[in-house]
């Protein structure tokens, strides 16, 4: 408040919004209006000790207008408060000399409100007061010490200039509330422009969802409301900030307190320092804080609505700062799930596991774009991992190799990350350092509970990987196992439906099958199709247990004298059928001979069997694989007739 303010002064007073966040904050501010509030008011007796120098400022202007001749004609003046004390210093009544007691006088003046006079000696003293507008309350009184033989025409002059400096009085008075007002409409001007500011600038955070735009217009934001103010912004490691200016918010107990006691408690929190004052505001958001705004004053501590404005842009920032994380995590979940899918569409396309491998190599390097990855498969008998996939394929045999250098590669159960293998040890192997990878991320391939392989990515620069790419890899690692999962129960499922139960032989799709292909690709092969003699009657004999039996002894002789790559089948119920790839009807007879003379002899109790060869070759290369059965079945019946015990070649292939 200045000198020339009243405390009384009701109709100036401005109130402030007492709160920040209403929303009127937020809406361009309309032009200050002047209402009947702002006409000034008289005076009352509250106002009177706060008049003072109003009185004292009209009285010397008017002393100095008043014509010198004038003062002189009429006497000498001297101007008292509205309690009776003397304002105008070197005064005649201050002349000890003089022995006039005016107080008395002047006291009278205030109580009757009226001009009153007395003689003394020979001087007359006239005491006029001053009074307000409304209420005839006297403020000021105006003392004459004139002539004795003054005149009342005399007095009257002296009430004329005592109603001047009256209205000196009013004029210092209006021109308190003219500047009163000219003060009201430039702060409502300032406050005016600077909510325009911050309104402007909040609508603006809240068109970024880019982190580093958020943060330009904070700065931007203090420096247009607090220039005196040097500002640091800290935010925490998950906005993954590449400015300069921002610094990371670390919880070290040696770090900056109120940064941290704003980013705990979300509230401002301040520091009084000798050099200056320090303010930390939390940038927050609705689900927590993301960083602090610090602001360094070396002088003028701010005022609270200033600071108030900055809390509204810091409120913004803090929303737009969420805002950008939400839309980041949006983005990373659906480029997760885009990876996903890519992977297990991929690899769900084939149940052969190679080709899962394979596919699965291609996804990950084109996801994590990382020089190496690599899948080993766990091999049980073994007891160790094999190379199955890698994407460097030139470096297949050396990896191999330094695979099985590191036999004691431990089975790695838990998924694993390496920042920098030059800083760490895994375990004790220096595997990845032979491989040149600094950076690794792992897990294991789990199909059914047990786990099948491994998969590494590995990238020669240390910390390439992220932890986001970490827990990536353990998802798609978990998608490859269901795939491997799938694969391997179908080939379960296959092989079962591909062989026979009691004999352990292939079924007889199975042959019909290979014998389908491999006339597509080889140039001639062999069929024997093997019988069982009189087998009804060994039935008979001895029960179909024991037939039974006897069928699996005649299946292992049959297994045991044929050549990885021949392909044994039962065919029906005790005829065996056997395809020798690339063979000649004549070398399947020595083998047909061979298998004959075993079963005779190797068989308990002994049984004989008959045989029937046919072939397909140069000259038959379009024969289908029911002519090659029916002509082996042809023979086998020559040979049944023949006496059994014995072989028959099919004519077509003598
Ligand atoms: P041949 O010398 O003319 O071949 O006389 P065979 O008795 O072997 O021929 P036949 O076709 O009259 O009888 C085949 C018998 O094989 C009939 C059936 O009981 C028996 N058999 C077929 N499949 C099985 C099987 O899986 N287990 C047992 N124990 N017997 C079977
Ligand atoms: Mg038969
Ligand atoms: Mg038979």
């Amino acid at each position: 408040m200045t000198d020339r303010q009243f405390p009384h002064h009701r109709s100036l007073t401005i109130t402030e919004s007492s709160n920040p966040n209403a929303a009127s904050m937020y809406c361009k501010a309309d032009p200050v209006e002047h209402s009947d509030s702002f006409i000034p008011s008289d005076i009352t007796e509250h106002d009177l000790p706060y008049i003072e120098s109003f009185v004292r400022q009209a009285y010397s202007s008017w002393l100095w207008h008043i014509p010198r001749h004038v003062v002189q004609e009429l006497g000498t003046p001297a101007l008292y408060s509205y309690d009776g004390i003397l304002l105008s210093e070197g005064s005649w009544n201050q002349q000890e000399e003089r022995g006039f007691d005016s107080e008395r006088l002047v006291q009278a003046s205030i109580k009757s409100g009226r001009t009153e006079m007395c003689l003394y000696e020979d001087q007359a003293y006239v005491s006029v007061p001053i009074c307000s507008h409304q209420s005839e309350l006297v403020f000021a009184v105006l003392v004459y010490e004139a002539k004795e033989d003054w005149t009342r025409s005399e007095a009257l002059a002296i009430e004329g200039w005592a109603l001047q400096l009256q209205q000196g009085f009013y004029r210092e008075y209006e021109q308190l509330f003219i500047d009163d007002l000219n003060r009201a409409r430039c702060h409502a001007e300032f406050e005016a422009k600077r909510r325009d500011t911050v309104c402007d600038m909040i609508q603006t955070i809240h068109h970024h969802i880019d982190v580093d735009a958020v943060l330009a217009q904070i700065m931007l934001g203090v420096k247009k409301l607090l220039p005196t103010a040097t500002a640091e912004v800290y935010v925490t490691q998950e906005l993954r900030i590449d400015n300069p200016r921002v610094k990371v918010l670390m919880f070290q107990p040696w770090e900056d307190t109120i940064v941290k006691q704003a980013f705990i408690t979300g509230s401002v929190c301040s520091d009084e320092r000798d050099d200056g004052c320090e303010i930390a505001l939390a940038l927050k958001g609705k689900q927590g804080a993301y960083g602090v705004l610090k602001l360094l004053f070396e002088q003028d501590v701010p005022e609270p609505s200033e600071l108030q404005f900055v809390q509204l842009i810091v409120e913004a920032a803090g929303a737009a700062f969420e805002n950008a994380k939400l839309h980041e995590q949006a983005n990373a979940v659906i480029q997760e799930l885009s990876f996903i899918n890519d992977l297990t569409t991929r690899i769900n396309q084939t149940l052969h596991l190679k080709e899962i491998f394979d596919d699965a190599t291609q996804e990950l390097s084109r996801v994590f774009q990382a020089e190496y990855c690599i899948l080993l498969q766990y091999h049980e008998e073994l007891a160790r991992y094999e190379l199955v996939s890698q994407n460097v394929r030139e470096d297949h045999d050396s990896i191999q190799e330094t695979i099985c250098f590191y036999k004691h590669l431990p089975i790695v159960k838990e998924p694993f990350i390496i920042s920098d293998a030059m800083e760490q040890s895994y375990g004790q192997i220096d595997f990845f350092e032979v491989l040149n990878l600094r950076s690794v991320i792992a897990a294991p391939l789990i199909a059914g509970g047990v786990i099948k392989g491994i998969v590494i990515v590995g990238d020669s620069e240390p910390r390439f990987f992220t932890y986001d790419n970490f827990k990536l890899l353990q998802k798609l690692a978990q998608h490859m196992g269901l795939a491997i999962a799938n694969a391997t129960l179908h080939a379960q499922v296959k092989h079962l439906a591909d062989k026979d139960q009691l004999t352990g032989l292939y079924a007889r799709h199975y042959l019909n099958q290979q014998i389908d292909e491999q006339q597509r690709s080889t140039r001639c092969g062999s069929l024997i199709v093997i019988d069982i003699d009189f087998f009804k009657l060994i039935n008979d004999t001895y029960g179909h247990l024991m037939g039974d039996q006897i069928l699996s002894q005649v299946s292992r002789v049959i297994s045991s004298s044929i050549r990885e790559g021949d392909i044994a089948a039962r065919w029906g119920g005790e005829e065996i059928a056997i395809y020798f790839p690339n063979l000649h009807a004549s070398n399947a007879y020595k083998i047909a001979e061979r298998i004959r003379k075993r079963i005779e002899k190797e068989t308990e109790p002994s049984i004989t069997v008959s045989s029937g060869i046919a072939q397909w070759g140069q000259h038959d290369e379009h024969i289908s694989v029911e002519s090659l059965f029916n002509r082996a079945d042809m023979a086998l019946y020559q040979a049944k007739q023949m006496g059994r015990n014995t072989i028959h070649i099919h004519a077509e292939a003598e």
